[in-house]
Order: C-alpha cells, then sequence, then structure tokens
C-alpha cells in the first residue's frame, strides 16, 4: 500500500526531529492534490508507530484544498484533480497553487 510507505517515512522524519524524546501528538497537512488519503495514513499510523518514540501518540490531519491558477486568463479557482482544465475559460495546464502538501506540520514533544 502507498500509503503505508509514506506513513513509514513520514514516523522516521518525526523520529529524528524528536530526537528520543517522547512525541505526543504529530500534525500532518495533507493537500488534496497530493493522493493521500488521510484515513489510510491513520489506518497505517497505528502499525508503524509501533516500537517507535510516536506509540500512542495523537495524530491530527489537516486537509489543504486545491487551489490553482489558470496560465490564460490568470484566474484562481478550486482545483478538484490535477488535470481539470480552468472553469472560467477551459484552458489546461493549471499550475497549483496549494493542495500537493504533504508534510509534518507539528510536532509536541514530551
Ligand atoms: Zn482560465
Amino acid at each position: 500500500m502507498h500509503e503505508m510507505s509514506i506513513t513509514q517515512s513520514m514516523v522516521e522524519i518525526c523520529e529524528v526531529h524528536a530526537t528520543g524524546r517522547k512525541v505526543v501528538e504529530v500534525v500532518l497537512e495533507i493537500g488534496e492534490l497530493s493522493g493521500v488519503v488521510p484515513e489510510s495514513v491513520e489506518f497505517c499510523f497505528e502499525a508503524c508507530t509501533k516500537g517507535t518514540l510516536l506509540e500512542g501518540a495523537k495524530l491530527s490531519i489537516e486537509r489543504v484544498s486545491g487551489r490553482g491558477s489558470c496560465p490564460d486568463c490568470h484566474g484562481e479557482f478550486p482545483m478538484l484533480s490535477l488535470f481539470a482544465p480552468c472553469p472560467d475559460c477551459g484552458a489546461f495546464g493549471l499550475t497549483v497553487v496549494s493542495g500537493e502538501e504533504l508534510r509534518v506540520k507539528e510536532l509536541e514533544l514530551e
């Protein structure tokens, strides 16, 4: 599963930053266009954190909505898919402004 390896590397990054301290809470930012399913990350989190500094930590996931800007009409729109055309003028090739995020936003240590 795709999310399993993502969660695994996320846990590894957190462990490096925790520098031996126990992690109480992890806040993750997942963009709607990142292709990552938050429910799957939640599901993998428990298995991936077993025996690590993150075991028993609370996982909070913040969704970042997709936004794109149009190269033709220079408008900015909510973007539901990476390959969607501009809802205003129909041009393809929108530039992603936000929504591809996949990062550890906060890490609360004991
Ligand atoms: Zn446009």
